[in-house]
């Protein structure tokens, strides 16, 4: 339901939570966060209120300055610890907000090849979808490409893949999506109050936009794949 990454210069576990604290106006049932840390990307997820993700972070912390974070509100699958995003397939770890209204469909498809799903979630067929994509061995960003062209419905998502730990990918087809530019460090998220404690300068992706975010800029594409520029605006700075 709320959804932040950050490509970060210093680490991000706080500020994602932080991040989530800002989205919580918009209900949810569970909660959780992934980075890439020296032992490979982690993820921290719990059902229930922020304060039990804070209480398994305080057991567990994520050391990592790249991450992502989300807040649920179940559609498909119950409010479970193990429905929690960030899914994970492969190299792909990823947090979704909406619904993949065809997910039935490829799932059957992905589970006949021989894939094996963790979750009851909707969101699963795109981490699985995606990582199929990329071991055939396109680029991460042709390979989201190839995904979001497969995918039907109403979503926002932000992606980590293993192997490119300064990247986040992200995609907006219906719920919002924006980018925030900081100083040497770049973030997405569901509104302009969930980047607003790391920057005022944010440019909204347009629908069917989908970006390549590294800790310098932001590269965005329309639905087409044809680069386009979103204009950066200053938005009052939030308490
Ligand atoms: N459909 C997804 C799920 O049920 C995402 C729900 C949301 O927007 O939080 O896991």
């Amino acid at each position: 339901c709320g959804i932040i990454g950050i490509v970060g210069a210093s680490p991000v576990q706080d500020r994602l939570i932080e991040s989530l604290k800002r989205l919580e106006y918009r209900g949810y049932d569970s909660a959780g966060v992934a980075g890439f840390t020296k032992d490979g990307v982690q993820r921290r997820r719990a059902s229930g209120k922020l304060k039990n993700l804070e209480e398994v972070l305080a057991a567990q912390p994520l050391e990592a300055v790249v991450g992502i974070g989300h807040t649920r509100w179940a559609t498909h699958g119950p409010p479970t610890e193990g429905n929690a995003h960030p899914h994970h397939a492969g190299r792909v770890t990823l947090v979704h907000n909406g619904i993949i209204e065809n997910f039935a469909e490829l799932k059957a498809r992905l589970q006949a090849e021989g894939r094996t799903f963790d979750t009851d979630t909707d969101t699963e067929v795109v981490a699985q979808l995606l990582d199929r994509e990329l071991a055939s061995g396109k680029a991460p960003i042709d390979a989201f490409k190839a995904t979001l062209d497969q995918v039907r419905g109403a979503f926002a998502l932000v992606i980590m893949v293993e192997g490119e730990e300064g990247l986040l990918l992200g995609a907006r087809r219906g719920p919002p999506l924006v980018v925030g530019y900081g100083q040497g460090e770049m973030f997405l998220g569901s509104d302009a109050l969930a980047v607003g404690p790391f920057t005022n300068r944010v440019a909204y992706l347009e629908d069917g936009d989908y970006v390549a975010l590294s800790r310098d800029k932001a590269q965005i594409f329309d639905e087409d794949g044809k680069p386009v520029e979103r204009p950066v605006q200053v938005v009052p700075q939030s308490p």
